[in-house]
């Protein structure tokens, strides 16, 4: 079916080149084919028989590119208990204690994150509290990063000696025991592509069009499921996690099999573990545990090993890296044997070691991050100052920092929370200059940057001839101030389809 739009009367955000912007564009087929003026516009869609819609002055961005996601996992969430807004540890327990009391047959209940640094308790929950709300079904409550779970004593009976890292006498289930906890109790196919599903009409009502998302093989089964029955209205690019690595290497699957909707990607290793877990592997210890400083999960030979594995079976090399520690380790493998081609990347770099940005910058190595964490944890009082006291907690998600040394950035959500907008204000209203971006900066980084590092600049990111045709309608442009964070597409489009619109908003043919 030939399909196609005009456009006018809009405020375009090309970015295209910095703070360019047009009034009109002309959307053939799933492209862009013209971005220019309204009469230009307007006698191209008479010729080409076109319809034209009027945005009456609303502001078009191209589609979010959300460098880091987990969409499985973020619409799976609906089924869960969440955890994310209980005010305090008590407050939390009672909520579980709530679930308990509605839950049927001897299955997992996972309630989910959970965050202490929010807590006027400021502590985990214990295993002893969760035993008091149920002895015979297990019960798991994981923090909000993942890397840290607590269990009561029928999850851990029932999970030592099928996960690493389970610690029966308190309960706590640390890194894999927490990460992996999907490989125990696997989500059936069809409630993984549902989960997707929902997740993927979140992402469209923030804009969201492409995502780069992490994935185990069942839900990247998920994606081509969805994508098989043309139900897959995000673009995805997909990177699956170490294990797979050699299986994949093996049978000699490449990165960028797939098509411009659904594309494998490459790898993503942890060098270290977080922040909120005491894992992420610091130079220094712990201000709230100085008896630690986290830890690397690689030796540096062993982590070179594994980016070169990747790299020349062609899969990019994504690293997990949060404290500085495991930044300058990650940063130090990646010069030593990743392929910059390929454009490898370190996920979060939310510390990082001053010496090593010039190696980032000029290596091409894509530092992958979160606005949102800004806005999450930066407060006073908040998690990075807990674990790292003053001054050092100011140093944290140095956007404006990295950007300034030429440092390719890429912003994504990592769905905490699944919400770009809140992470954009985050970031440019971050307490530090060198957090700091500007609203157009911070979009770059969100739109440009995040293709970029999926390889993808050539069609997505912008707005202009031959991009693709992944834009949303604003209500309003964004700016510096209170309405940021809340701001939402009257309407997204993916294509030159219209994928959402709220009632009323979306755009009409006159
Ligand atoms: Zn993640």
């Amino acid at each position: 079916m030939a399909r196609g739009l005009a456009v006018v009367n809009a405020q375009i955000w090309t970015m295209e080149t910095r703070g360019d912007r047009a009034d009109s564009m002309l959307v053939q087929g799933e492209r862009v084919s013209m971005v220019g003026e309204e009469r230009t516009i307007l006698a191209k869609a008479r010729t080409s028989g076109l319809p034209v819609a009027d945005a009456s002055g609303r502001t078009i961005l191209p589609g979010l590119v959300d460098a880091h996601t987990h969409l499985v996992h973020q619409g799976l969430l609906q089924h869960r208990l969440d955890l994310r807004d209980a005010p305090s540890l008590s407050a939390a327990l009672r909520a579980v204690r709530r679930r308990l009391a509605r839950h049927r047959g001897r299955g997992l209940v996972l309630a989910e994150r959970w965050d202490e640094s929010r807590w006027p308790e400021r502590r985990y929950p214990r295993r002893e509290e969760l035993d008091a709300i149920t002895t015979k079904v297990p019960l798991i409550l994981r923090r909000v990063d993942g890397h840290v779970a607590v269990g009561n004593r029928a999850a851990c009976d029932f999970l030592r000696g099928r996960l690493p890292g389970v610690d029966a006498d308190t309960g706590l289930l640390l890194e894999e025991a927490s990460l992996n906890l999907n490989q125990v109790f696997p989500t059936p196919l069809p409630e993984a592509t549902s989960s997707l599903a929902f997740a993927q009409e979140q992402a469209l009502t923030l804009g969201v069009t492409t995502v780069h998302d992490f994935v185990v093989p069942s839900y990247l089964r998920a994606f081509e499921a969805l994508h098989r029955r043309g139900r897959l209205k995000v673009r995805a690019h997909v990177s699956l996690y170490v294990e797979f690595l050699d299986a994949l290497a093996h049978a000699g699957v490449a990165g960028g099999i797939g098509d411009d909707r659904l594309r494998l990607h490459g790898v993503k290793l942890f060098g270290d573990g977080s922040l909120g877990g005491h894992t992420a592997a610091l130079r220094q210890p712990y201000a709230d545990a100085p008896g630690t400083r986290g830890r690397l999960n690689f030796t540096d030979s062993a982590l070179r090993e594994r980016i070169r594995t990747a790299s020349t079976a062609g899969l990019v090399p994504s690293v997990h890296a949060i404290g500085d520690a495991a930044v300058a380790q990650a940063v130090k493998a990646l010069a030593a044997s990743g392929d910059r081609r390929l454009r490898p990347r370190i996920e979060h770099f939310e510390m990082h070691a001053p010496e090593s940005v010039r190696t980032v910058a000029e290596r091409g190595i894509v530092a992958s991050m979160q606005p949102n964490f800004v806005g999450e944890w930066n407060r006073p009082g908040g998690l990075y100052e807990q674990r790292l006291a003053s001054p050092r907690y100011r140093r944290t998600n140095e956007f404006q920092a990295l950007r300034r040394a030429g440092v390719r950035l890429a912003f994504g959500s990592d769905c905490m929370p699944f919400d770009p907008w809140f992470g954009l204000a985050g970031c440019v209203e971050a307490p530090q200059p060198s957090q700091r971006l500007s609203v157009d900066d911070a979009l770059e980084a969100y739109t440009r940057g995040s293709a970029w590092s999926i390889g993808r600049e050539a069609d997505l990111g912008w707005l202009g001839r031959g991009s693709a045709a992944d834009f949303m309608v604003l209500p309003t442009p964004p700016r510096r101030g209170t309405g940021l964070a809340g701001l939402r597409p009257d309407a997204t489009y993916v294509a030159g389809a219209a994928v959402h619109a709220r009632a009323g908003r979306a755009l009409r043919s006159r």
